[in-house]
């Protein structure tokens, strides 16, 4: 397991001192991925460098499995810094070497011995899908399967959290696909923790366990993806999985907004409502989505002739959960909160 105690990071300027990180706490669990997401300047790349101990941070721990790394320097720092891969936005590969070579580096500078390196190296490219590119140059592949040879670099000394610093950015959505897929073979295969540091939400929805969202060097709010996104009110679901506002067409008496709340419901909720319930059922707007482990989603309906309480305890009850919007011809509360 990976925890951040604690982290704060300050530079000192000629204009005086910035706080960059200002106290963050994260733990991320062994098979699991945690998304980092903020706005620009929020200390993204600050945490993804302290994290990796690029930087040393100001105070505050950075433990793996219970030692913790920002105590140590020198030799000691640097064997236990094996323990975190890092995988760059532009894969960072040396473009004079080939593919096996570049994966080759970690090994060769710890003074592996040839025959046990060639063995490793092959049995990386397997793992990322390309054993035909071994004798390949860097310029020679796309973006994503340089992006794959960094992932095989940074697997190569046997990492326990890989950290990854928008490793999917300025991918097309091929590429990230394949990336994304392998980057959760991983945490299932190796039991890796990973931290992914991202701008992209629609990366996050598709991969990530938990997410943080960092401002201002403080983390804002935290937890799982599917929790965040099945609270109405949390800033974060609503950036993971927009809704927009839709007017309510007439003929119908409310407006509500639904999130699912459990991973698998029945997909024909929709239907039962309508026709075991005799409502009329309109949908105004949202999106489905189904992921390896269930499905996400937030929709807008449009309601009428069920009682709008009546309406969110069924919801509720098939695992939804459901708020009445604000903008409502009702005399219901303007909002409903259901709570589980
Ligand atoms: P993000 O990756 O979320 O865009 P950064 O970590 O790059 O954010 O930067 C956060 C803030 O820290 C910015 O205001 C930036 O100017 C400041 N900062 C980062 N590195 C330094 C540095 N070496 N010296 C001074 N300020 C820095």
């Amino acid at each position: 397991m990976i925890e951040i105690r604690d982290l704060h990071k300050h530079y000192d300027t000629t204009n005086g001192r910035i706080e960059v990180l200002r106290g963050i706490d994260l733990q991320v669990h062994s098979g699991s991925i945690t998304a980092v997401v903020g706005p620009s300047g929020a200390g993204k790349s600050t945490l993804s460098h302290c994290i990796s101990l690029l930087e040393k941070p100001s105070s505050g721990q950075i433990r793996i499995d219970g030692k913790d790394l920002s105590a140590l320097s020198g030799k000691t720092l640097r064997a236990e810094r094996r323990a975190i891969g890092t995988i760059f936005q532009n894969s960072a590969l040396l473009r004079r070497l080939t593919v096996a070579e570049n994966i080759a580096l970690p090994l060769r500078n710890l003074g592996v011995v040839h025959h046990q390196m060639q063995d490793r190296v092959a049995e990386l490219l397997e793992r990322v899908g390309l054993a035909d590119k071994a004798n390949a140059y860097p310029g020679q592949l796309s973006g994503g399967q340089r992006q794959r040879v960094g992932i095989a670099r940074a697997l190569a000394l046997r990492p326990r959290l890989l950290l990854s610093d928008e490793s999917t950015s300025g991918l097309d959505p091929e590429s990230t696909a394949q990336v994304l897929a392998l980057l959760d073979s991983l945490r299932s295969d190796l039991g890796l923790a990973i931290i992914l540091i991202t701008h992209e939400m629609d990366v996050v929805r598709h991969i990530a366990d938990n997410v943080a969202q960092l401002e201002h060097g403080r983390i804002a709010e935290h937890g799982a993806v599917r929790e965040l996104i099945a609270t109405t009110d949390s800033e974060t679901g609503a950036k993971l999985l927009p809704l927009r506002p839709e007017t309510l067409p007439d003929g119908f008496d409310y407006q509500l907004a639904v999130a699912y709340r459990q991973p698998h419901v029945d997909p024909t909720w929709l239907t039962r409502l309508a026709v075991e319930h005799n409502a009329l059922v309109a949908l105004l707007g949202g999106s489905v989505e189904s992921h390896h482990e269930g499905t996400l989603g937030r929709v807008r309906l449009g309601v009428a002739g069920i009682e709008a309480h009546k309406a969110i305890a069924l919801l509720d009850s098939w695992g939804l959960t459901a708020t009445l919007s604000e903008h409502v011809k009702s005399t219901e509360p303007e909002r409903i909160e259901i709570t589980v």
